[in-house]
């Protein structure tokens, strides 16, 4: 396409005034055939001596002949001559003039032929001189021979008129020849030989023998410096073509283009693919401004600030990044350099650069930093990035502005999915979490995954505690919901840890730790919860640790022991079995709750050592036992998801030698959460060995009655909280487990009932029909002597124990006083038990508070927060209250206790 305003790249590349004003561009509107490249060569601009021709050789460059291409020109002049003469002699030349005038402008006419036959000798000097003789010095003495003639024959010509006549013809062959010293010199000695011959021949031939040979010498010269300047100008011209060339395929290439302005800032040139991509010709884009090119509004104001700068300060400027004002989709970048030029005496004519690409570099950049700052599986921020986040929102100037809050997420039994279900699957559910996560946030925060199955949430404002706490419960409500995984239903938890800035810390390593403690509460108080950090979580964490390395020496030193709680048969109230219950008598601490350190040793993997330690003991205290009774040992979901389990069963009975239908495995409802081959190879195996099976905690969990059916048990515990609750009035526990008795006995399953305490529970279980129970309302668990002795007794068990629940909640509205510290605050109780209550008014209290509790004018008591969920927590009472003989609460101080005397302004103060 031919372009105006397009400059070859040949004339870029050698340094040349200015271009940019109208003349200039003029010049510059060269053609070119298609591909940008000029037609023939005429058009190269090698340099060209003034006034020479511009005729072309085979390579290219200039030749310059001996004959002149004006010379046939001279063939005129010789005309006019003859025309002057005629008039001014008034003369008729004789017939021998006028054939030689004839002659002579016969060969002049042929000169043009000559002179291309010239041209086609290359460097022959002595063919060259040869034909210009002919061409030129023979015609000029045939012309002065008819002029000699035509004067010795007719007397009005008189010699003045033949001296002027050949003066005239010399001067002519003189122009004629443009500036060709021998054919100059030759011409001239062909003028006035024939003048020289009438007069003295023999000087006449010495003069022409010495003029050939002048000639032939000049010629010589001549034609050497001719070579010597086409070498020049072949050597230049393929310099420039080279660098024309390269020029043009690196534009073509795209990976750059070239641009330049007139004075005025306007485009004067710029490569074509360029004008392309805006859109516009290239003669459209010339002379409109050079910013115009650009997005000056785009995002790197900087940037583009300095483009203006450089501009308009006529300073020079590298890779600046700019954007295109493309029409395209996709936005397009720049890196534009440029330099001010100028001319000799330093004015400014414009400005000169190049640019490149920049869009393909910067989105991969953009790759980069995504992979660098985004979690390639769930695209959610990565630690990296969350920091970052952390970071500027915590060091921004304005105070108000660096409040936020931080929640740390981890996902319960997300371990087990993945070890049982297999890595796609648990990055599959990773991805669902990601999803659900961002929607529950939404816009008020952000989220991140900061490895494994650990989440963050950041919420920058500053925030009340009861959003955060709604925000958490939504958080983990959504993530608890089942989700489907490769076609299997998986149902997993997660647990939240809040801390706020500036409450619990200002850095981001404050933040962080403490949402960490606090998550870590939030495990430990059962999973699927959140917390809030407190101060006092740190020194949970630390005796948590402590805990963990002493359970770690505790199996190795041999400190646990199991005891046996005693398992009767409802309608015989014989003892049918034994529940084997770890306890460990910690050197230091006493006596701990196997609730408290079996959820450490889970975490930290000493549950399978701890675990196999168990089975080996009971069944090894089994075999000293009668053969009716049996014993039943808690599995940890960890052990059950451990392919060895079945060998290590089968160990533990070979080596007590006992029936392995004496033996039962209890295992809670979450084994069921990833129903998988896995899970029904593990039943599948253990049934093989011939041990049976007990479903633990039932109803406690996600019970579906819907796994009853498939998996093979040969018992349903049913859930202390169940019997608990079943003697109130107004619940439908006692319904729920007369439905699961009956599906148990539609199943061939036995049934027992966990936590039977009182009297009233015994009948109520009874009549519901439940197999068998276990409570304290016949035994509480038994140190091995004492399961020994109690066997040694017989097997008949007899209930023992109040009538009802030693601690009934009454409801009540009670304002109360709460004490904490330096703190009051005032409370309602809303229900009271001997040794609890549940208190109102108090937003997301950590468990594990400890208060003062006024709860008359002269009684206070110590309480310890348990629960808290918004604006209600669950405290017990460090010493359990009276009650009357109604069984009513008595709100006084119990007889015999250490008096507190009761703060009478404070009380005022609570109203
Ligand atoms: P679990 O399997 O539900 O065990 C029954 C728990 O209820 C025992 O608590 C038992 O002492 C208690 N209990 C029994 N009858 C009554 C009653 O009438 N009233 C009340 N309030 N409680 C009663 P314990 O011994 O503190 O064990 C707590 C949990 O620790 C067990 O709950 C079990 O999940 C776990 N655990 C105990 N021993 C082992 C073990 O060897 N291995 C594993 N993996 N877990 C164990
Ligand atoms: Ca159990
Ligand atoms: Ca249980």
């Amino acid at each position: 396409m031919a372009s105006k305003g397009r400059t070859t790249v040949g004339e870029k590349a050698r340094p040349r005034a200015h271009a940019g004003d109208g003349e200039t561009r003029a010049r510059e509107r060269r053609e070119s055939d298609g591909n940008g490249r000029r037609k023939g060569r005429r058009d190269k601009g090698a340099p060209v001596a003034p006034g020479s021709e511009t005729s072309l050789g085979k390579d290219g460059v200039p030749v310059r002949t001996l004959i002149s291409e004006h010379w046939f020109h001279t063939a005129g002049g010789f005309a006019v001559i003859i025309a002057t003469a005629l008039g001014v002699t008034g003369s008729i030349p004789p017939i021998a003039s006028l054939a030689l005038f004839i002659a002579s402008l016969g060969v002049i006419a042929g000169a043009p032929w000559i002179r291309k036959h010239e041209r086609g000798l290359e460097d022959s000097s002595f063919k060259s001189f040869a034909l210009m003789i002919g061409a030129t010095a023979l015609p000029t003495a045939l012309f002065a021979l008819g002029l000699v003639l035509w004067s010795s024959a007719r007397a009005p010509f008189e010699p003045h008129h033949l001296i002027g006549a050949l003066v005239a013809v010399s001067s002519l062959t003189t122009i004629t020849s443009q500036g060709r010293l021998p054919t100059m010199l030759t011409s001239l000695l062909a003028a006035w030989l024939a003048l020289g011959a009438q007069a003295n021949l023999v000087f006449t031939l010495a003069v022409t023998v010495f003029g050939l040979g002048a000639g032939f010498w000049l010629t010589k010269i001549h034609l050497q410096q001719t070579k010597a300047r086409r070498a020049r100008a072949s050597r230049i011209a393929r310099v420039q073509e080279r660098a024309e060339e390269m020029l043009s395929d690196y534009e073509k290439s795209g990976q750059g283009w070239f641009w330049e302005t007139d004075r005025r800032g306007n485009v004067s040139y710029v490569s074509a693919h360029i004008a392309r991509l805006l859109g516009k010709p290239a003669e459209e884009l010339v002379g409109t401004a050079f910013l115009e090119m650009f997005r000056l509004d785009a995002q790197e104001k900087e940037s583009e600030r300095t483009l203006n700068f450089h501009l308009s300060t006529r300073s020079s400027f590298q890779d600046l990044a700019v954007q295109a004002a493309t029409r395209e989709q996709e936005e397009r970048w720049w890196s534009v350099s440029g330099r001010p030029v100028l001319d000799k005496f330093n004015n400014f004519l414009g400005f000169r650069g190049w640019g490149s690409d920049l869009t393909e570099a910067r989105r991969s950049q953009r790759h980069v930093t995504e992979l660098a700052r985004y979690d390639s599986l769930t695209k959610l921020a990565n630690r990296f990035q969350m920091s970052e986040w952390l970071e500027k929102i915590l060091s921004s100037p304005q105070e108000e502005r660096r409040a936020c809050a931080v929640f740390l997420l981890d996902l319960d039994r997300f371990k087990q999915v993945n070890d049982t279900m297999g890595h796609p699957a648990g990055d599959a559910l990773l991805r669902q979490v990601a999803d659900r996560l961002r929607t529950a946030v939404g816009e008020s925060g952000s989220v991140g995954r900061l490895g494994g199955d650990e989440f963050q949430v950041i919420l920058p404002g500053r925030h009340k505690p009861y959003p955060l706490a709604h925000l958490a419960t939504r958080i983990i409500e959504s993530l608890s919901q089942p989700y489907s995984i490769e076609g299997n239903r998986v149902i997993i938890g997660a647990s939240v840890g809040i801390s706020v800035c500036p409450d619990h810390g200002s850095t981001s390593e404050e933040l962080i730790r403490n949402a960490d403690l606090a998550l870590y509460a939030a495990k430990d108080g059962g999973r699927g919860r959140y917390h809030f950090y407190a101060n006092d979580l740190h020194s949970e964490a630390e005796e948590r640790r402590q805990l963990e390395q002493d359970l770690r020496d505790a199996i190795t030193n041999g400190e646990l022991e199991l005891h046996y709680q005693p398992q009767v048969a409802t309608m015989s109230e014989k003892i049918s079995g034994f529940e084997a219950l770890v306890r460990w008598k910690h050197p230091v601490k006493g006596s701990l709750s196997p609730a408290k350190f079996i959820p450490i040793a889970e975490d930290t993997g000493l549950i399978a050592p701890l675990g196999e330690w168990a089975l080996r003991t009971a069944c090894d205290q089994l075999a000293k036992w009668p053969e009716s009774v049996r014993i039943a040992v808690n599995v940890s979901p960890l052990q059950f998801a451990n392919p060895a389990l079945p060998s290590i069963v089968t160990n533990a009975i070979a080596n007590a030698g006992i029936d392995p239908k004496r033996l039962e495995l209890e295992i809670t409802e979450s084994v069921f959460l990833n129903d998988d081959t896995q899970t029904e190879q593990m039943f599948a195996s253990l049934k093989g060995i011939g041990v049976r099976l007990a479903l633990d905690d039932f109803g406690t969990g996600y019970s579906s009655l819907g796994y009853l059916k498939k998996a093979p048990f040969d018992k349903i515990k049913i859930d202390q909280s169940f019997v608990r609750g079943a003697t109130m009035s107004g619940t439908r526990n006692g319904a729920i487990i007369a439905s699961i008795v009956s599906l148990a006995e539609s199943l061939g399953m036995e049934t027992i009932a966990e936590g039977v305490e009182t009297l009233d529970e015994l009948d109520l279980i009874r009549s519901l029909g439940c197999s068998h129970i276990q409570g304290y309302i016949y035994e509480k668990p038994l140190a091995p002597a004492a399961a020994n002795a109690r066997l040694e007794a017989g097997l008949e068990a007899i209930a023992r124990g109040p009538r009802s629940a030693r601690a009934p909640r009454q409801t009540m509205l009670r304002k109360v006083l709460v004490e904490h510290g330096a703190n009051r605050y005032q409370g309602t109780i809303r229900n009271i038990s001997a040794n609890g209550a549940m208190v109102e008014g108090l937003w997301n209290v950590p468990a594990g508070t400890q208060f003062k509790l006024h709860l008359s004018k002269d009684f206070a008591i110590n309480v310890t927060a348990r629960w808290s969920k918004e604006d209600r927590m669950g405290v017990e009472f460090a010493e359990e209250l009276e009650l009357d003989d109604a069984g009513s609460v008595k709100f006084t101080r119990p007889r015999g206790a250490i008096t507190q005397p009761a703060d009478q302004t404070l009380l005022r103060k609570a109203g």
